[in-house]
């Protein structure tokens, strides 16, 4: 929604020279679109057309509502224009000769016509002066646009309308209602085809679904609130795989271990800098007030509250303008609270302030560095109700988080094994194809968007990009995509149906420690900031498991299966369920998650009970296995393994287990 929201607003030229080649396809599928309704509708009023994530749609005024059942007409249209060939042929006009043409209804058309192009005309008031003016005509179809397109109408190779909604123009809902069709384009069919396929594969895939059947996780809005999951044993089970699993690699790695709590101070967040540019994402405050308290007798001081937020806000680079209004934008919060002198407590959205507290807490030294503090925080964000999703867009996630802090001389080695620990991370889970999406400053930014230390990026930049490509990583570098506080590198993985998620994001940020006073004592004996590198390979909790169900479609591996091993017996004989027991707990004692089904029922039905529950592993026990002191295996989706003396079965699962194979 959000992403929607930022495509409806005009794009920069700089993000219109982003654009890719697939989305250069689908905005040229927009007009082509738009060609073919206005040849079956020419009073149609044509709005915004961009290209969105997997496909384009247009927004359009028309007395007829258009519903699916008129998509085959329109895409027989389309696929006339698309025959035809036409070339996106770029005319640059006048402001005057734009509003001229917009007069006459002669823009999104295919002629003149009785009333004028009205949401283009609004458009064209909302072109910068100075900004070229652009038409784009295929055949007839002469639109406002500035581009890019492809060549021609025939390079949209195929495509397909999906659905119609209702939007309002701008998004706003003071504007008129609009009914915005969306479609998809492709190269050509066989990429098409192969997108529909997975999105029905994804369908079946669906983590709530997944994780329902599999008893994974719940939501309770009611009582535990909306976004805010609850994990159920099972779940928990794969969470503590995740952990076992973050916790050994990083413990070979040189991590060490901290804990922090939930809740902070305004301070933290005022001196991060998470107040006030990321307070809506922020649950808000708790106040309290503490009379006793030292600290809190000081917020009596409305003199002293203004200091100190005037201290906080002169770590960045603001005019004095822009201090008194965020100023005034904090302390009015203030004043509209019930308890204005009272003490505000803050769920934290992010670990590294705490992190760089723990930093702060004792005298460091270079000795000290680098000094790597990993937790799995939990960390709270507000996201907009309607906004949540799944597992995918929460309240409440567990980070796998870590901050390095280290020296300039120190940071290529530590940033280059931070991507090592990526890759075995891939390998384990059997990750193929990922990208990592390296975002950097651009000089027109700094000191606004960017903290204004040209020479410090620079540094930074150039030490990431030589680790990237010494280490032969794949990397797409994207400028002026960077967080203020320095360069990012964003994780992005495709599931085993070619399904692609946003997994992680790495940071350099060389502001920030500054901000917070950090400091080592160097060989010179002088004071330095050290660099923190902030990093999360596993993502959140939420996000991760909810990627691995569909990865995996809830069939996981033995050592992350929730029910690892289950031991059904051929009847219920009472030696032969003493013989299973002495098995199960072997297993137990070893840590293995393993349930048992000794009924009296057929063994044909206990085993589609655990091909459907997605066990892991099935050790089968007949009297012919207890004779032999032997069990036979059966894997899920693999079917029978055969019989297996009871020692090399039990060493074959543990050995599964500890290796994380499969
Ligand atoms: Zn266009
Ligand atoms: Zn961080």
């Amino acid at each position: 929604m959000q992403d929607e929201l930022q495509e409806a607003s005009r794009k920069t030229p700089g993000q219109r020279a982003r654009m890719s080649e697939v989305e250069r396809l689908r905005h040229s599928c927009a007009h082509v679109m738009a060609t073919a309704i206005a040849r079956l509708w020419p009073d149609a009023q044509f709005a915004a057309g961009p290209p969105v994530e997997n496909g384009f749609y247009y927004d359009v005024d028309l007395a007829h509502r258009i519903s699916p059942a008129d998509f085959e007409k329109i895409e027989a249209e389309m696929r006339a224009v698309t025959k035809a060939n036409q070339p996106f042929e770029r005319i640059v006009v006048t402001r005057a000769e734009a509003l001229e043409y917009a007069r006459r209804g002669r823009l999104a058309a295919l002629s003149d016509r009785p009333a004028p192009s009205r949401f283009k005309l609004d458009i064209l008031e909302g072109i910068p002066d100075g900004e070229p003016i652009s038409f784009f005509r295929n055949g007839e179809f002469i639109d406002l646009c500035a581009g890019p397109h492809v060549m021609r109408t025939g390079n949209v190779g195929a495509f397909k309308l999906t659905h119609v909604a209702s939007a309002y123009y701008k998004n706003d809902e003071k504007n008129p209602q609009l009914q915005r069709i969306y479609g998809t384009a492709f190269k050509n069919k066989t990429e098409m085809e192969a997108w529909f396929t997975m999105l029905e594969e994804a369908k079946k895939r669906d983590h709530r679904k997944i994780g329902a059947e599999m008893g994974l996780f719940a939501f309770d809005p009611d009582y535990t609130g909306p976004g805010l999951p609850l994990w159920l044993p099972k779940g928990g089970a794969m969470i503590e795989e995740l952990e076992k699993l973050a916790r050994e690699t990083e413990f070979a790695a040189g991590y060490v271990r901290v804990r922090t709590p939930h809740i902070a101070r305004e301070k933290m967040y005022l001196t991060s800098g998470h107040l006030p540019y990321y307070a809506e994402s922020m649950f808000p405050p708790m106040e309290l007030i503490e009379h006793e308290d030292q600290g809190a007798r000081a917020l009596h001081d409305p003199d002293d509250k203004f200091d100190r937020v005037l201290k906080s806000l002169q770590y960045e680079q603001h005019s004095p303008k822009e201090v008194e209004e965020l100023v005034g934008k904090i302390l009015g919060a203030s004043a509209e609270a019930k308890h204005a002198d009272a003490d505000r407590y803050y769920l934290k959205a992010m670990n590294c302030p705490h992190h760089h507290r723990i930093f702060a807490a004792e005298p460091r030294s270079y000795r000290d560095l680098p000094l790597r503090l990993a937790e799995h925080g939990c960390c709270y964000r507000y996201e907009q109700s309607g906004e949540l999703f799944g597992l995918m867009r929460v309240r409440s996630l567990n980070m796998n988080d870590a901050h390095i802090y280290c020296t300039t001389e120190q940071f290529a080695a530590e940033f280059n094994a931070v991507n090592e620990m990526y890759l075995k991370y891939f390998k384990i889970f059997g990750l193929e194809k990922y990208q990592m999406r390296f975002s950097t400053s651009a000089p027109e930014g700094m000191g606004k968007k960017y903290v204004d230390e040209p020479a410090l990026w620079k540094q930074t930049e150039d030490m990431v990009r030589d680790v990237l490509k010494n280490s032969g990583i794949n990397f797409v570098e994207a400028a002026n995509e960077a967080a203020f506080y320095g360069p990012k590198i964003d994780v992005q993985v495709w599931s085993a149906i070619g399904r692609e998620f946003s997994i992680a994001t790495n940071q350099v940020d060389f502001a920030v420690p500054k901000r917070f006073g950090l400091v080592y004592r160097d060989r010179d004996n002088t004071e330095k900031t050290p660099l923190c590198i902030h990093r999360a390979p596993l993502g959140t909790h939420e996000r991760f498991i909810g990627f691995l169900i569909e990865h995996y479609a809830g069939n996981f591996p033995l050592w992350l299966a929730p029910e690892q091993v289950r031991v059904l017996t051929i009847g219920d004989d009472a030696a032969l369920v003493d013989y299973a027991r002495g098995i199960v707990n072997e297993l137990r004692a070893n840590m293995v998650r393993v349930e048992t089904d000794f009924g009296a029922d057929k063994i044909n039905g206990k085993v589609q009970r655990a091909e459907q529950s997605r066990v892991h592993t099935m050790l089968v026990i007949g009297p012919r296995d207890m004779a032999a002191n032997a069990v036979s295996v059966r894997v899920h989706g693999k079917g029978n393994q055969g019989a297996r003396p009871r020692t090399q079965a039990v060493a074959d699962i543990l050995a599964a287990i500890k290796g994380r194979t499969n």
